[in-house]
């Protein structure tokens, strides 16, 4: 299977005839084979099988190389269409596979698939460097970026044509071919590092389970006792109660749980990921991953890997920038963490307890803060939030804004029978597919996100966008319904408006589409979305209690409102001293690194308060090490939010608020709808009339904002 595969892909091109050789490999491996059915073709995840995967990324490989040396070697002079829209045409193989597989790697993984994982992130990082460097494929694409004043381009084709050039010189395609040899050597070793990195830390999640007995439990609600014993049945310990070591088992233990002991234990083995000094601890892995980077930054001609990453690849431009805004705020959070812990030590010394707030009290003792000032208890909000009313909220709430309507499809296969389908309209047209995988399993990562299975494009005739959003949430018993947080929909509205960001696209190319932006721009249409979940709108429709269906009272939404700045203090600073933490160890250069010590020392000279510590601490940084994603990226959250309620200040100041139509579709034409195709400088200015302003943001915090 693996020879015909690889022979008919890549033949396909040489030879016009090849026709039925590529349709005995569809026939023979699902994963490479052309999606066929409704809406444009949808995957085939039911004839998916493991052992399809290898095959098929190797068959996607070769083919896109076939491609990419035809487009090298054509004796025809470069062109924007022989070249740059060629580029746009390759690849789509193994696009299709990538996509795929990636959804087993995340949602679906066995020892098998890591086994596969293992073997082929070297080959993929060889792949791409191979293309990255090709010098006769270089060579065209800069004649055309040369000649680019002259050929009447669109404004697209324009900005396409810079990316396009940008990343090839941005990934060493300029380098003799010694240099470009280390750079692929340290790319391959790399992408070892960031494998070993991720499994360390997959083995340190899924191995310190606490088991315990309901004595065990004081204070635990009863939705947190519920899910730890359906988490301990899966685990075959019916009558047990398990704390797994991921932050959504933590985070509510150490909420909620009376028994200090406990709660200090938990908290140690959480933070000690990566870092337990045994075969799984990260340490080493992270000096070897700095140092590569920074020989990678100096190779490219940058003095860092932040320089390199930031350099013409994000709306910030340069880490100095990124530092500016977190040093702005930093200050504003610490006092705040301050304020926070006095008012917490002054509940517990009233307690008689005769203990000094420690970081496994911070989230336990907030939430008596929560109750005796805000009068909030976040338990009698939960039984107005059913995770499907949510959904509808959220569809809702897209109608108004973009003009969508979503339908329920059954007829197109699923990867996992927890999945749902929905077709996404706008009146009469066929926007897309919205995949919905709600539900924890093992084997599937932590947290909640989005991706995009097919991106829009028009260039070669017009292609439609399936996008999905995935989250752990704990089924509940046949037929009854699944309530959620409120910080969980919070979550939900977000990956949604990541979701909207692929739906709404309207480019031509698809290299510019979606959510295919800059990393600090990417969280801006995910974090104004957030917005709509707080609005009457949403809640007094959908927010219904799931045994009398009566909406949210207007005073507990009154009180969530007045209780939005809290624990802003400690949320802030947990988040901002990871970003800082990213960016000075990426700004480091070569210098030889301890990650323990310099976590420690580094914190110490920001004036880290002792009550609380990183959200990631760096051996278990995955944002930041388990790829080059968000190293040196991870102030893109920060980067985004600031935009983000900058944007909806636009709203508040329009007369519909949330809901203005002329608002809503400034933001829909400058953003959400072009994806990469322009600046988003310019595409923020467009919708703002101004650059973003900080001041929305610190007033959202609850921090002075002069
Ligand atoms: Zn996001």
């Amino acid at each position: 299977m693996r020879r015909r595969t690889f022979l008919a892909a890549s033949s396909a091109l040489a030879a016009t005839t090849a026709v039925p050789l590529h349709a005995l490999a569809q026939a023979a491996n699902p994963v490479t084979a052309p999606w066929t059915g409704p809406f444009g073709g949808v995957p085939a995840f039911d004839k998916v099988r493991v052992e399809h995967f290898k095959p098929a990324l190797e068959a996607g490989m070769a083919e896109e190389w076939a491609e990419i040396e035809a487009i090298a070697n054509n004796p025809q002079p470069p062109t924007f269409a022989n070249t740059i829209e060629a580029l746009e045409r390759s690849g789509a193989t193994l696009d299709r596979v990538q996509t795929i597989y990636g959804i087993w790697v995340a949602t679906l993984s066995t020892p098998e698939v890591r086994a596969i994982d293992k073997e082929m992130q070297p080959k993929m990082a060889a792949h791409n460097d191979r293309i990255l460097q090709n010098a006769k494929l270089f060579q065209r694409i800069d004649t055309v970026y040369q000649q680019r004043g002259k050929l009447k381009l669109t404004p697209e084709q324009d900005r396409l044509i810079w990316l396009r050039w940008n990343s090839f010189v941005r990934n060493g395609a300029k380098l003799d071919a010694a240099a470009k040899a280390r750079v692929a050597a340290i790319n391959s070793e790399l992408a070892a590092a960031f494998t070993a990195f991720s499994q360390n830390l997959l083995h340190d999640e899924n191995e310190y389970d606490l088991f315990l007995k309901e004595a065990d439990l004081a204070g635990l609600p009863p939705d947190v006792r519920a899910a730890m014993a359906a988490a301990a049945k899966g685990k075959g310990r019916d009558g047990e109660y398990v704390i797994v070591n991921t932050r959504s088992s933590v985070d509510p233990f150490l909420t909620y749980s009376e028994r200090r002991d406990l709660r200090e234990k938990v908290w140690k083995t959480y933070y000690s990921r990566g870092d337990n000094g045994d075969a799984h601890d990260n340490n080493a892995l992270i000096k070897k991953i700095l140092k590569l980077r920074a020989e990678r930054a100096k190779l490219f001609g940058y003095p860092t890997h932040a320089h390199w990453r930031l350099a013409n690849n994000s709306m910030a431009e340069t880490p100095q920038a990124g530092m500016e805004l977190m040093e702005r705020v930093w200050p504003f959070a610490v006092a705040r963490v301050k304020e926070e812990v006095a008012e917490m030590q002054a509940i517990a010394d009233k307690e008689g307890t005769k203990i000094k707030i420690a970081p496994w009290d911070y989230r336990f003792y907030a939430e008596k803060v929560r109750k005796a000032r805000y009068d909030l208890d976040m338990n009698e909000v939960k039984p107005y939030l059913q995770l499907e009313k949510l959904r509808e909220g959220m569809f809702w709430a897209s109608g108004q804004l973009y003009g969508f309507t979503f339908h329920p499809v059954t007829n197109v296969p699923v990867q996992h029978p927890g999945v749902r389908v929905w077709e996404v309209k706008r009146g009469p047209e066929h926007i897309g597919l919205w995949y919905f995988d709600p539900y924890a399993r093992t084997g599937k990562r932590s947290g909640a996100w989005m991706n995009a299975y097919r991106t829009q494009e028009t260039f070669d005739g017009k292609v439609t966008t399936i996008v999905s959003n995935n989250s752990n949430f704990v089924k509940g018993a046949p037929g009854e319904p699944v309530l959620i947080s409120w910080d969980d929909a919070e979550t939900m509205f977000h990956e949604f408006g990541h979701a909207l960001h692929g739906l709404n696209s309207a480019v031509t190319y698809p290299s510019v589409s979606g959510t295919r932006v800059f990393r600090d721009y990417v969280e801006f249409p995910s974090t104004v979305n957030e917005s709509w979940l707080r609005t009457p709108e949403v809640l007094n429709r959908f927010a219904l209690h799931h045994q009398t269906g009566k909406p949210i009272p207007a005073e507990l939404v009154a009180k969530i409102e007045k209780a939005s700045t809290f624990r802003q203090g400690f949320d802030v600073t947990e988040f901002l001293a990871s970003a800082l933490i990213d960016m000075k160890l990426h700004l480091a250069g070569d210098a030889d690194i301890d990650p323990d010590a310099f976590e420690r020392e580094e914190l110490k000279k920001l004036g880290m308060p002792d009550e609380l510590v990183m959200r990631h601490r760096t051996p278990q940084f995955g944002h930041v090490f388990s790829s080059d994603g968000y190293s040196a990226g991870y102030y893109s959250y920060l980067w985004a939010e600031v935009i983000a309620l900058d944007a909806v200040e636009a709203f508040r100041e329009a007369p519909g608020g949330l809901y203005d139509k002329g608002v809503a579709k400034r933001l829909h034409d400058h953003v959400m709808s072009v994806g990469n195709s322009i600046h988003p400088r310019e595409g923020y200015r467009k919708f703002r009339g101004r650059d973003p302003d900080v001041k929305a943001y610190l007033e959202d915090k609850g921090f002075p904002t002069n």
